[in-house]
C-alpha cells in the first residue's frame, strides 16, 4: 500500500496541535508562553519516536517496527518497506548464488575463478580434487601459489590463453590435466579444466596401432619386392631359386592375408552386438571342426592331440567363440616344439563351462604373461621366426571371451608348458 504524506498534511497536522495552544494562549494573555510551552512538547514527541527508531533499528530483532502516531508511522512503515524490499532482492541473490554453484559442482569439469592479479575467487569441488586446492581456506591467494607447474606459470603470466594447455595434475600423478582461461568480466577470469588421460592414452594406442600395422605389413612387402625384382630377370634365376622365390611369396601373401582377416575380426568385435546371448551355440559340434582343422595343420609338427568334450550347448556368439578357441588350439600347435602333447578339453566345472588349451610347451616367461594380450605383443623371440604370427591372436581371444562376460586365465611354467581357458558362466549354458 502506498502511503503519501505531503506537505500539505505535516501543515494541516501542525497547525491543528498549535491551535489550541494559540487559542487559548491569546484568550488568557499568554500567547508566548503556552506556544514555547506547545513547540517544546512537540520537540521531546519527536525526540521519544526518534529514541525508539534508533533502538528499533540498532537493537531489536524483529523486522516489525513499533508502532508510531503521525508522521513517524510513515519513517517507520517507510523503513519497514524498504527493509523488506532488500531483505527479499537478498534472498532471489542468493537462491541465484546457490543455483549457479550447483550448476558448477554438476558440471563434468574443474572451475576456478580468479582476478587478473591472480588471487583464487572461487573453484568448485572438481578443481580442488585435480589441483589439491583447499576452499574456503585458499580464497584470496595466488593461483600461480597454489598450481605449482613450471608450465602453468608462464602460461599465466604470458595472459595469452587462445590455445589450451595440458599439464599433469600436480597431486594426482596419473592424470593428465587440460586447462583452459576465458575471461569473463572486467577483470576476472574463469579457468575450466578436464581431465583428458584416456584422451591421450588412446592417442597413442592409436597412433601406436597404425605404427604397428604398417610395421607388420611392410615387412612382407619388402620380401615380396625383393622377389619381383629377382623376377624380374627370369632367365638368369635357376629354378630351384624361382621355385623356393613362389613358395615364399606366397607365404608372405598368406601373412598379409592373415593380418587383414584378424584386423577384421577385431574390428568387427568392437562394434558391440546386442544379440550375443540369443542363439545357442553347438560347441562340441564347433570342436569337431576345428579338431579336423587341428590334425590338418599338426601333420607337421606330430603332436599328440587329445580332445575331451562333453555335450554342452550354450548361449552365446559362434563366430566369436570359433576365434577364440580356433586362435588358442593353433597357438598351442605352433609354438609346442614337434612332438608335443596338446590336451582341448570343454567341461562342466562348478562356476560353469571351461573350455582350456594345454600343452607340454616352452611355457612364457613370466614377465610377458600380463602382456600377451595386447594388440601385436609377441615375445621377442619370435618375433621374425618361421612361427611369426601377427600378436593378435590372443587380444581377439581375449576380447572374444570378455564378450561373453568371462575372462582369459592364462598359466605358464618355462620349459613345462602353458594352459589357456576360460571359464562361462553357468546361466550360459542351455539346459
Ligand atoms: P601370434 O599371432 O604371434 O601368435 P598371439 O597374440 O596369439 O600372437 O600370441 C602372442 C605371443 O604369445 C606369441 O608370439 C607367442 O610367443 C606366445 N604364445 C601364445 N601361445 C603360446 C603357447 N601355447 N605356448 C607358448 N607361447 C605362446
Amino acid at each position: 500500500m502506498d502511503r503519501d504524506y505531503s506537505n500539505w498534511q505535516s501543515l494541516r497536522n501542525l497547525a491543528l496541535f498549535l491551535l489550541p495552544f494559540i487559542f487559548v494562549g491569546w484568550l488568557f494573555g499568554i500567547f508566548w508562553p503556552l506556544l514555547t510551552f506547545a513547540l517544546l512538547g512537540l520537540v521531546c514527541w519527536h525526540y521519544f519516536y526518534q529514541q525508539k527508531l534508533i533502538k528499533w533499528l540498532w537493537q531489536s530483532r524483529t523486522l516489525m517496527p513499533p508502532s508510531a502516531p503521525g508522521s513517524w508511522s510513515y519513517i517507520y512503515d517507510g523503513i519497514y518497506r524498504s527493509q523488506r524490499r532488500s531483505q527479499k532482492r537478498r534472498k532471489s541473490l542468493a537462491r541465484l548464488l546457490r543455483r549457479f554453484r550447483e550448476a558448477a559442482e554438476a558440471l563434468p569439469d574443474a572451475a576456478i575463478v580468479f582476478r587478473a592479479d591472480g588471487a583464487l575467487l572461487w573453484s568448485n569441488k572438481l578443481a580442488q580434487f585435480y589441483f589439491g586446492l583447499r576452499w574456503p581456506d585458499d580464497a584470496g591467494q595466488r593461483l600461480s601459489n597454489l598450481i605449482r607447474h613450471p608450465e602453468f606459470s608462464v602460461y599465466l603470466s604470458k595472459g595469452q590463453f587462445d590455445d589450451a594447455l595440458t599439464i599433469p595434475s600436480p597431486v594426482r600423478d596419473s592424470l593428465d590435466i587440460e586447462i583452459r582461461i576465458m575471461p569473463y568480466s572486467e577483470d576476472q577470469f574463469l579457468l575450466v579444466a578436464r581431465d583428458v588421460t584416456q584422451v591421450k592414452r588412446l592417442d597413442s594406442m592409436r597412433r601406436e596401432f597404425v605404427a604397428n600395422v604398417s610395421h607388420e605389413l611392410k615387412t612382407p612387402l619388402t620380401v615380396l619386392q625383393g622377389y619381383l625384382e629377382m623376377l624380374e630377370e627370369p632367365e638368369q634365376t635357376p629354378p630351384a631359386m624361382l621355385k623356393k622365390a613362389v613358395e615364399n611369396m606366397n607365404a608372405q601373401s598368406d601373412r598379409m592375408g592373415n593380418l587383414v582377416d584378424q584386423l577384421l575380426v577385431l574390428s568387427r568385435m568392437e562394434t558391440p552386438s546386442d544379440d550375443v546371448f540369443d542363439h545357442e551355440v553347438n560347441v562340441p559340434a564347433l570342436l569337431e571342426q576345428l579338431q579336423t582343422e587341428a590334425h590338418r595343420l599338426n601333420e607337421q609338427k606330430q603332436h599328440k592331440l587329445q580332445f575331451n568334450i562333453d555335450p554342452i550347448h550354450i548361449y552365446g556368439k559362434e563366430s566369436l567363440l570359433r576365434s577364440a578357441m580356433q586362435n588358442l588350439i593353433t597357438n598351442a600347435i605352433r609354438y609346442t616344439p614337434e612332438g608335443g602333447e596338446i590336451e582341448v578339453s570343454w567341461k562342466e566345472t562348478s562356476g560353469g563351462v571351461e573350455f582350456s588349451v594345454t600343452d607340454n610347451g616352452k611355457g612364457i616367461p613370466a614377465q610377458h604373461l600380463p602382456r600377451l594380450t595386447e594388440r601385436f605383443y609377441r615375445i621377442d623371440e619370435d618375433r621374425n621366426s618361421a612361427s611369426g604370427g601377427t600378436g593378435l591372436g590372443l587380444s581377439i581371444v581375449k576380447q572374444a571371451v570378455e564378450h561373453h562376460n568371462a575372462q582369459l586365465d592364462i598359466s605358464s611354467t618355462p620349459g613345462k608348458g602353458s594352459r589357456f581357458a576360460f571359464q562361462l558362466p553357468h546361466g550360459l549354458i542351455k539346459s
